[in-house]
């Protein structure tokens, strides 16, 4: 297989962008740099779809997966279109969001090193600089809670106010409730809501806590793991995946007896938060790291190619 035909495959490229026949490699800099073109339109307008007459174009690069141990850089010359409508727009681009200077796989990728590392140490191991690392951590962070807020809006939009005020229900212990709120919560909790199943699993995870022998322990867990990936809910997926890599680890906590641990990994993670960035700057940025780590959203890019 020839570069050209190698890159068109993996970068999974879609018309009207194909990647051209130049394909850099340079030695010396450990870098290749892909050439990528979206032929000569029109293109439809970025808001209204409708095709367009190309403005002009200008030269853009995005740092994408390495490929072996060489860094990778996809370039551009992308069309600005003239809508009748909209003005002057730029063609949207399907490996990245508008105005980032990295593509969607490598940000994912980010990400999850973000997640394990220090930003420091994340940033060493992408070879990017800090003040990046940082930039896709914030970013991360405004996408999730941005998604969080669309959610709640589409319910609220078709007339579903059963959450409004609940915030805080969801986190309480039903031991602590009132009878009243009691009522209103399992009315909640049986509907079809998200928020409702993801609730009930981690209801159902509390009663791990409570085995002290092993083998009942490991068997209630690959029930409840099971559950947990079948439930239609990536964010309950990726803590249940999550809690397996752990397993082992878990599983010697229970046989010490130590059956607070589900309580404590809020708090530990927020200390480990702030042992790893040795204090914050400010406020804002400390606000950031704990909704990255510890405020179970949708961190990832949208994935559209
Ligand atoms: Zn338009």
């Amino acid at each position: 297989m020839r570069d050209i035909e190698l890159y068109r495959a993996i970068l999974g490229l879609q018309e009207p962008w194909m990647v051209m026949n130049n394909v850099e490699l340079d030695m010396p800099g450990q870098q290749v740099v892909v050439t990528v073109d979206s032929g000569p339109g029109p293109f439809p307008c970025p808001i209204c779809q409708t095709p367009a007459l190309g403005y002009d174009r200008k030269l853009r690069r995005w740092r994408h997966l390495d490929t072996c141990q060489f860094t990778t850089i996809i370039q551009a010359e992308v069309p600005r279109v003239q809508c009748s409508t909209h003005g002057v727009k730029q063609l949207a681009i399907p490996w990245a969001k508008p105005g980032s200077r990295v593509t969607a796989p490598f940000e994912q990728l980010a990400i999850d090193l973000l997640r394990e590392c220090a930003v420091k140490g994340a940033a060493k191991m992408l070879r990017i600089s800090w003040a990046e690392a940082w930039g896709i951590k914030r970013r991360a962070v405004a996408r999730g809670l941005a998604r969080r807020r669309a959610e709640h809006r589409t319910l609220k939009q078709s007339g579903e106010t059963r959450l409004t005020g609940t915030k805080y229900r969801w986190l309480m212990r039903q031991q602590e409730m009132t009878a009243e709120q009691h009522d209103a919560f399992r009315t909640l909790q049986r509907s079809d809501l998200k928020v409702a199943r993801a609730w009930l699993l981690k209801e159902q995870f509390r009663q791990f806590w409570d085995y002290t022998y092993l083998g009942a322990a490991q068997k209630f867990f690959a029930r409840w793991f099971w559950r947990a990936t079948h439930s239609r809910l990536k964010p309950m997926t990726a803590v249940a995946k999550r809690l397996k890599c752990h397993l082992a680890n878990v599983l010697t906590y229970l046989n010490h007896g130590i059956t607070n641990a589900g309580l404590e990994t809020v708090n530990s993670t927020i200390q480990w938060v702030k042992k790893m960035a040795r204090g914050y700057r400010n406020v804002e940025n400390f606000k950031t790291a704990i909704s990255f780590h510890c405020g179970g959203l949708n961190l990832y890019p949208p994935q559209s190619w």
